[in-house]
């Protein structure tokens, strides 16, 4: 489990290891103030990879230095498996950190998001990729345990129904293109790349998609790295490469006029 603290609550962020069974995954997500309970179920889900764990119904419901957020978060992740089979984790939220930075750290992550909101950036879409899911049947060879169509549009090419999960919007700051010369063994191709700057949730890894709304340009991640403010950790610096318009993953659906949430 990965969780970055968000100003008005906790961002719950998980991935499976191991070789996952094909078919659909349950995930119960409760928290608690020690890892000992009682525990608080927060949700009940099939087939999600992260929950926004927001208290306060608005903005002026809770403040991020409130007493409420500066205390320890214990969150508890049971996983139940297509094959039957369950586990649970449980996880503490930045167990590193003192409640003074914690409170320090839910500020900074306001102020730079309404930064990135409302001046540095521009909305996009972070489009991960499925981990886990059922088979493809159009395209999964069960010989070789590999899709054989890159140009699915059931599963764009990933071998899992649906291929990415349903965007996830924030604002995010692109530097300038560059292009770099890549060399194929066929021949030698220009790429655009570029950095962008986000804050770090939700995690992206290596795969995943960023998507510009207002342009529409599309990137693929190629390398993540968190970097910090004032040694508290903020951001992620991601390095992505454009995905040239005539790519099928120009065909995955996200809606253009979605806006990102208030934080
Ligand atoms: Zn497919």
């Amino acid at each position: 489990m990965i969780m970055p603290l968000i100003p008005y609550g906790n961002y719950v962020q998980w991935s499976l290891t191991g070789q996952a069974p094909a078919g659909s995954y349950r995930f119960q997500l409760e928290r608690s103030g020690g890892p000992a309970g009682p525990w608080e179920l927060v949700a009940d889900q099939v087939d999600v990879w992260s929950w926004y764990d927001r208290f306060g119904d608005s903005d002026d419901n809770v403040a991020p230095n409130a007493l409420s957020l500066v205390r320890e978060f214990y969150y508890r992740l049971l996983v139940r498996a297509p094959d039957g089979t369950s586990t649970s984790v449980i996880s503490e939220v930045n167990p590193t950190l003192a409640p003074k930075q914690r409170q320090l750290l839910r500020k900074l992550l306001h102020d730079e998001y309404v930064v990135l909101r409302k001046a540095s950036g521009v909305p996009v879409a972070v489009v991960k990729r499925r981990q886990w899911g059922t088979r493809c049947p159009l395209c999964f060879d069960q010989a070789t345990q590999e899709n054989v169509r890159p140009d699915c549009t059931n599963c764009w090419g990933t071998g899992l129904v649906g291929g990415y999960w349903t965007p996830v919007l924030t604002y995010a700051r692109r530097a300038p293109l560059q292009s770099s010369a890549q060399i194929a063994p066929e021949q030698r191709v220009e790429i655009a790349t570029t950095r962008i700057v986000m804050l770090n949730l939700p995690h992206v890894e290596r795969d995943d998609m960023i998507v510009f709304l207002s342009d529409n340009r599309r990137f693929w991640v190629d390398q993540q790295s968190e970097t910090s403010l004032r040694t508290v950790p903020v951001h992620q610096t991601v390095f992505a490469s454009e995905l040239p318009h005539s790519h099928i993953f120009y065909r995955v659906p996200v809606d253009p006029r979605s806006q990102p949430p208030m934080l």
